[in-house]
């Protein structure tokens, strides 16, 4: 029987892919991948030789899924990878997976890089009881959103683009007051990588006052105090 391989693969530092990771993208007969330049450029880097990519991305993932089960179905080992960090977590993949195990195909997960996991365990907030709500929305919602979020006993994960990072902050701090700790994660494994951990509102003022804001964002935010 063929398995789904759910592959992660780093987020920003090449070494962090894992042996196993490597030896499965190796000897898949096909890898599902967000974008088949990005895993090209990745098997390049690592001597893999050129596979079969088949691009699986959140507008053509339900159209592909056919195609790859069929490839399951005849005996055919396919790896699913995204962009950058784990398939299917604010990515594509849970649609193919989910059908891979409605079909009766194995799935196996491999365990690898995904910043919502980096960052909570940097932001020295408790872990025993986490939330992670991806991106906010940005318009109808979000209000909604803010106000669970203010009720959370759980520490909060939440992904930002450099484009949105102050009002989200301003508006976390709003929300969930001024004084609830948390930590902007900024370019986790990247050169620039930069962890700041402070009070929603300070935080805010220390990025609003920034000319420019680059790079990729987790934004890891305490839980209400019980
Ligand atoms: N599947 C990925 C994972 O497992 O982390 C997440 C993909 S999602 C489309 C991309 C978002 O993840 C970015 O906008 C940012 O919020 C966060 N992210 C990804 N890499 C990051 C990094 N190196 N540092 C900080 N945030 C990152």
């Amino acid at each position: 029987m063929a398995t789904l391989y759910i592959v992660p693969t780093p987020i920003g530092n090449l070494e962090d892919i894992t042996l196993r990771a490597l030896r499965i993208l190796r000897e898949v007969a096909v890898i599902a991948c967000e974008d088949t330049r990005v895993t090209g450029a990745l098997l390049k880097h690592y001597g893999i030789e050129q596979k079969r990519l088949v691009s699986c991305y959140s507008g053509n993932e339900t159209g592909r899924i056919p195609g790859l089960i069929d490839l399951l179905q005849s005996g055919h080992d396919v790896a699913l990878t995204s962009d950058a960090g784990t398939p299917g977590i604010s990515d594509p993949g849970v649609r193919l997976i989910s059908a891979a195990i409605d079909a009766g195909i194995r799935v196996v997960p491999l365990p690898g890089a995904s910043a919502a996991i980096t960052a909570v365990v940097a932001a020295g907030l408790p872990t025993d009881s986490i939330v992670f709500e991806g991106f906010l929305p940005h318009k109808k919602g979000r209000q909604t959103m803010l106000r669970r979020l203010a009720e959370s006993e759980s520490t909060i994960i939440l992904y930002e683009s450099p484009y949105r990072v102050v009002k989200t902050l301003r508006e976390l701090a709003e929300h969930l007051g001024p004084e609830r700790r948390a930590a902007v994660c900024r370019e986790l494994t990247k050169m620039f990588e930069e962890i700041t951990r402070n009070t929603l509102g300070q935080l805010h003022d220390d990025y609003a006052k920034r000319s420019s804001i680059k790079g990729e964002f987790v934004l890891v935010i305490e839980g209400k105090r019980r």
